[in-house]
């Protein structure tokens, strides 16, 4: 895999070598080999990443147990795109899968998850770490279905264009991180699209609530692929699944059908993003900005196809999902189908409550997720994950100061210059972070793993990327 350089250095007439900047050398020799890997992007795998130690054992053989809380709190903002407009009030009875939140353009509905009585509509915490509008709705406990809510038994009489608005009108939207409207993506890649790549990676650590919907529910998986061929029509259909799995590539194995590959891949964290699974699977590189159609491809999280099976054959809106609740200050850690909406507070008691202080809680897993201020937030369609950090698990850095090591250049998935890009945040430098492709970052978080300094990177990043988003908004204003 790996090529051999051979760099000459002319050391200039008037300096010795002790006058020679090495670590400042080391990085633009470390750049100038990750320029060389641009050129030749190797099919089969992705440059960069990291191999953190994954803790899923924690979990992983911890069955999805379903949940029934006594109180939700729905966000009308549950993905990319415009928030919902909430369609009931104080006091509405509401049973499961009744549309309760809906909107034009970028936007899908949301649905009650659980029936019972709306007891508020207003701003409270959300998973992003800002107040949002939310449905608050009380339990009844009887889980109430919605009468509008029908099973199929056959979809060969549906269009292609009919299944795309069931899938809309059910609210589904990726379940594996971003969270953009899943109508939407196959809408958009029509015609398009000769690789449709279903994500089963689930490379990030402690997370495990894709690999038990592997192990629990292959053929619902199964059966929300076959939909989405239907619909696209692709000449190469594969899914991809971290070889760490096991248990998850038998099940799936035995529930695809033949038309369908299953490619164990290699156990390398960013493997699960979007672009870094095209090139592994295809060898395709996303230009910077594109999309997966660009290049052909279309990416399905498991848990979404499983969604997508559920709304087209048992007409169920997506009101449920897997999540992890994990981490070593949680007691019990624990896999539960729970309905969107569930309070964090509640599920972290169903897990057994706190073994030990938490020092940081997480919506997701410790390499992407998001920092939580509160337990109050209700999960949202994109939460695979909580994971709670002990005491014994801090190591922040006082001062963290960059040491030129270079090290964060050696894993960026994206062949972005982190500490560059780190230094042109630091001085509010658009033009450098525009030059530097900040927009193309992942947040995967595999620079700020990698550094010895502990410089929060991915927040620097996200703020950067604001910071440039801003100041377009400001300009087309103008
Ligand atoms: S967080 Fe961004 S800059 Fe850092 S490694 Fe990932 S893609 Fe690269
Ligand atoms: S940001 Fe961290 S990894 Fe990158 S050069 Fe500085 S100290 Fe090294």
């Amino acid at each position: 895999m790996y090529r051999h350089f051979v760099i000459f250095l002319k050391i200039p007439e008037n300096s010795t070598l002790q006058t020679v900047d090495f670590s400042k050398l080391l990085c633009y020799i470390k750049i100038v080999i990750i320029r060389i890997e641009v050129m030749q992007p190797m099919a089969l795998s992705f440059f960069g990443g990291v191999h953190p130690k994954g803790y899923k054992e924690l979990s992983c053989e911890v069955p999805i147990l379903p949940f029934c809380p006594k109180t939700v709190s729905i966000a009308m903002s549950q993905h990319i795109g415009r928030p919902c407009t909430p369609l009931v009030k104080i006091g509405d009875r509401v049973s499961v899968g009744q549309k309760i939140g809906d909107g034009e353009g970028l936007c899908v509905p949301v649905h009650a998850s659980v029936s019972g009585t709306v007891i508020a509509v207003e701003l409270r915490p959300t998973p992003s770490g800002t107040d949002g509008m939310c449905v608050v709705i009380e339990s009844d406990g009887r889980d109430t279905l919605c009468p509008d809510i029908h099973k199929r038994e056959s979809i060969a009489e549906l269009t292609g264009e009919e299944l795309t608005a069931i899938i809309r009108e059910a609210g589904i939207t990726g379940m594996g991180g971003a969270g953009f409207p899943t109508n939407v993506k196959i809408s958009s890649g029509l015609g398009k699209v000769d690789t449709v790549i279903v994500n089963g990676a689930e490379c990030e650590p402690y997370i495990t609530s894709d690999d038990r919907l592997m192990r629990e529910a292959p053929e619902k998986i199964a059966g929300g692929i076959r939909i989405i061929q239907k619909i696209l029509q692709p000449e190469r259909t594969a899914v991809g699944i971290e070889k760490n799995k096991a248990k998850a590539i038998a099940a799936m194995q035995a529930a695809l059908p033949g038309d369908v590959e299953l490619l164990p891949l290699r156990v390398r964290y960013p493997q699960g993003a979007e672009k870094q699974l095209i090139q592994t699977v295809t060898g395709r590189c996303v230009p910077p900005g594109g999309l997966p159609a660009a290049v052909g491809c279309a990416v399905f999280n498991v848990a979404t196809c499983a969604a997508i099976y559920d709304a087209v054959y048992e007409g169920m809106p997506l009101v449920r999902r897997a999540v992890t609740v994990t981490g070593r200050a949680i007691a019990r850690p624990s896999n539960f189908s729970v309905p969107i909406g569930t309070l964090y507070s509640d599920l972290i008691e169903a897990a057994g409550g706190f073994s030990s202080e938490p020092y940081k809680i997480l919506c997701g897993g410790p390499m992407m997720g998001i920092a939580q201020h509160t337990l109050a937030c209700g999960t949202i369609k994109g939460n695979n994950a909580l994971t709670c950090f002990s005491q014994a698990d801090n190591h922040e850095v006082e001062v963290p100061h960059c040491i030129r090591c270079g090290k964060c250049l050696d894993v960026c998935p994206m062949h972005l210059m982190p500490l560059q890009l780190q230094r042109a945040r630091q001085k509010g430098d658009l033009a450098a972070l525009e030059k530097g492709n900040v927009m193309d970052c992942i947040e995967c978080g595999s620079c700020a793993y990698n550094c010895p300094a502990g410089i929060h990177l991915v927040q620097s990043f996200r703020t950067a990327k604001k910071m440039l988003r801003d100041a377009k908004a400001k300009e087309a204003v103008k």
